[in-house]
């Protein structure tokens, strides 16, 4: 008997993703439904092929263009706690980069807005959720630190880059019945992940941990 996997990649993938799942919950994640989607999303179509053995570790992976997708942990805690009040219908994404974070919203949620401001990542992340028949995800380039004001009001906003303060724009596109923002905010170094959630015009405010994030810029790149 030779060493090569009857089974191929298949199986070799389901045990590392079971691996990383198994991980998440030792970390503290407890949604099932999260848990779930993340085991069923394919993270290394969302990386360059010359990274996707490292796919289903829990880091922090290169898109290119100077940005990173976010480490599986961080996805599945903003996820978890954009999801915790409830369901959610309409939900806006700042920093759709390579599509993962989209990806695991859409089956979470009635609709995904995502918008990106550098042009092929914008184009690279539409091609690969159409190829999934990721259906319910309408993609934008545009700053996201706008928003999109022609689509609010959103019950959740989930912002993956960082500002240095949280832009009023989004807060004002959260509807007013239980919205819910989660936006890294600080400096480049370590920033504090907050979770907004708005009733009226009343903003209550939890710090829920240290995280690193790329900054939010300002602008489009072509
Ligand atoms: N959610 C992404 C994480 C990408 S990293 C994923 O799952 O892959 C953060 C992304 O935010 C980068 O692609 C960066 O270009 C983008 N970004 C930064 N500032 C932005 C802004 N003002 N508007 C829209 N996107 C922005």
């Amino acid at each position: 008997m030779n060493k090569v996997d009857i089974h191929g990649i298949g199986m070799t993938s389901r045990r590392t993703r079971d691996r990383l799942i198994t991980r998440l919950k030792d970390q503290g994640i407890r949604s099932l439904e999260v848990l779930d989607v993340i085991r069923n999303t394919p993270r290394h179509l969302f990386v360059d092929e010359a990274l996707s053995h490292r796919a289903y570790e829990d880091t922090a992976l290169p898109i290119g263009y100077g940005q990173t997708l976010s480490q599986p942990y961080i996805v599945a805690r903003m996820t978890e706690a954009l999801l915790a009040a409830g369901p959610l219908e309409r939900v806006l994404e700042i920093g759709t980069g390579s599509g993962y974070q989209t990806a695991v919203l859409s089956p979470l949620v009635k609709k995904v807005y995502s918008v990106e401001r550098i042009k092929p990542l914008h184009e690279r992340a539409r091609k690969l959720l159409r190829t999934l028949s990721i259906k319910n995800a309408q993609l934008k380039l545009s700053d996201g630190g706008m928003g999109w004001p022609v689509m609010d009001p959103f019950d959740g906003i989930m912002v993956t880059a960082a500002p240095d303060q949280i832009p009023e724009e989004l807060l004002q596109q959260l509807s007013e019945d239980g919205g819910r923002l989660i936006i890294p905010v600080g400096d480049r170094g370590v920033q504090d992940l907050l979770l907004i959630t708005r009733q009226g015009n009343a903003f209550k405010r939890e710090s829920l941990e240290a995280v690193r994030f790329v900054p939010l810029l300002a602008g489009i790149q072509k």
